[in-house]
């Protein structure tokens, strides 16, 4: 349809939001990232956005882990600082917790809440209080999104800049519409919803749509359906995270981020082709995919 809000992301797009690297910088130029990921059994959510995290450019990470689950994490990703969490139930970050992520989230210039979570109560109440507190941009997926489901109005407490990541699954949950009418109205449904609740929102899939909350839908170019594997949402999580914490505008980070993360699997599906391709795999062509661009 002609419709002058729509456009498809293009590689000069990419080119003109992310900026070269400045000679005279240290880590703190490139911004503090805060990950509140992972749980029993989940891990590995947590460990493919943080990596993405890094290896999209950002300076510091910190991570917010279960307490039994610290060790894994520390042993497998010994550039991030953990923030391990006292737990109410085994490998779930319980209610008790949120003074210390809120106290983390201030030390920050992204938090980005979700992969691996595991969908409890407490998570809600976490979710709540990151709301009410926040100055700084909030990426949401998975079970941040799947714990927003029948509280939406939560988005109302927002102060701050908030980007959604839901697959088509979660965004049927998030909006309580069968999944087969989001699939015929992706562009309308994702529009809708963005001015809305004034977020981005990046609705992923094979033709992932980014809506702003002023009404501006974009299409992605990039991406192989060999990217339809555990863990490559988390990867994306990641990018737009790392973006963010450089001081890219949300709107922009979204579009540099889905672009990138399409972009990254490209290459792996180039070198080992689309039936093998593990989200890890795209965690690692995405500084070479970076490279070509900026
Ligand atoms: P998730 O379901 O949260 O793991 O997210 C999957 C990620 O892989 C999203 O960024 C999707 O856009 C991407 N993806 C999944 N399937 C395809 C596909 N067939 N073509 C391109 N990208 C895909
Ligand atoms: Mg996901």
């Amino acid at each position: 349809r002609n419709n002058l809000n729509i456009s498809l992301i293009t590689e000069t797009m990419i080119r003109n939001i992310l900026p070269r690297r400045k000679n005279d910088t240290h880590k703190g130029n490139y911004g503090k990232a805060y990950i509140v990921a992972g749980s029993m059994g989940m891990t590995g959510a947590a460990m493919l956005t943080c990596e993405a995290v890094f290896r999209s450019g950002a300076g510091l990470l910190k991570v917010a882990i279960p307490q039994s689950l610290n060790s894994i994490m520390e042993t497998r990703l010994i550039e991030a600082i953990t923030v391990p969490l006292p737990e109410l139930k085994k490998g779930v970050v319980g209610i008790s917790d949120i003074e210390k992520i809120i106290k983390t989230m201030k030390e920050s210039d992204v938090i980005a809440v979700g992969p691996g979570s595991g969908q409890t109560r407490e998570l809600e109440e976490v979710l709540r209080n990151i709301f009410e507190e926040a100055t700084i941009p909030i990426v949401l997926d998975a079970d941040a999104l799947n714990s927003l489901a029948h509280r939406l109005d939560m988005l109302k407490l927002l102060k701050s800049t908030a980007v959604l990541t839901p697959h088509i699954g979660e965004m049927a949950r998030l909006i309580n519409i069968p999944i087969e009418e989001i699939q015929r109205n992706k562009i309308q449904i994702a529009m809708e919803f963005a001015q809305k609740w004034k977020v981005i929102l990046i609705l992923k899939g094979a033709r992932t749509v980014i809506a702003s909350p002023e009404g501006k839908v974009f299409i992605n170019t990039t991406g192989n359906p060999g990217m339809a594997t555990a863990g490559s949402g988390d990867v994306l999580t990641g990018i737009v995270t790392g973006f963010l914490a450089q001081g890219i505008q949300p709107l922009e980070a979204a579009l540099a981020a889905v672009y990138m993360h399409g972009a990254a699997g490209d290459r792996a599906a180039v070198r080992i082709g689309e039936y093998g391709l593990m989200a890890g795999d795209i965690v690692v062509e995405l500084p070479h995919a970076i490279k070509e661009i900026v």
